[in-house]
């Protein structure tokens, strides 16, 4: 299953951030994810969860940011959501587009919970 494969992928980049920050908890993961990635979000989440349960990670939440296909025109300029794969430029109607987006598939962030025994937290802004 595909979206099993993303969820662990997911899942490592997470642990091995983790490793790094002894005494954090990681509370949630963003995702960005390309509609043309042919990913089933609700499948992806449904894996994450299942993997994720009675770890270390238990209650880790999977927030997965929709990314639209995108093209550009290179007669206008111009960069367009492209619908119904519709991908013929709507300003000036060049058919000659170039994909820009879509088939993201990446780790946006990481929240973290430095909560533990350790030292103060060096996080960010909280
Ligand atoms: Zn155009």
């Amino acid at each position: 299953m595909h979206e099993l494969g993303i969820a662990t992928a997911v899942l490592d980049a997470v642990r091995t951030e983790a490793r790094r920050r002894p005494g954090a908890r990681v509370r949630r993961v963003g995702l960005r994810l390309g509609e043309v990635g042919g990913v089933d979000r609700d499948a992806l989440t449904f894996c994450f969860e299942a993997i994720t349960r009675d770890t270390e990670l238990d209650g880790l939440v999977l927030d997965i940011e929709h990314c639209p296909l995108r093209h550009r025109c290179p007669a206008c300029d111009r960069t367009f959501e492209v619908a119904r794969f519709e991908t013929q430029c709507p300003i000036c109607g060049c058919r000659d587009t170039v994909c820009v987006g879509g088939d993201e598939l990446e780790l946006a962030y990481l929240e973290v919970d430095d909560d533990g025994p350790g030292t103060p937290g060096t996080e960010g802004p909280q």
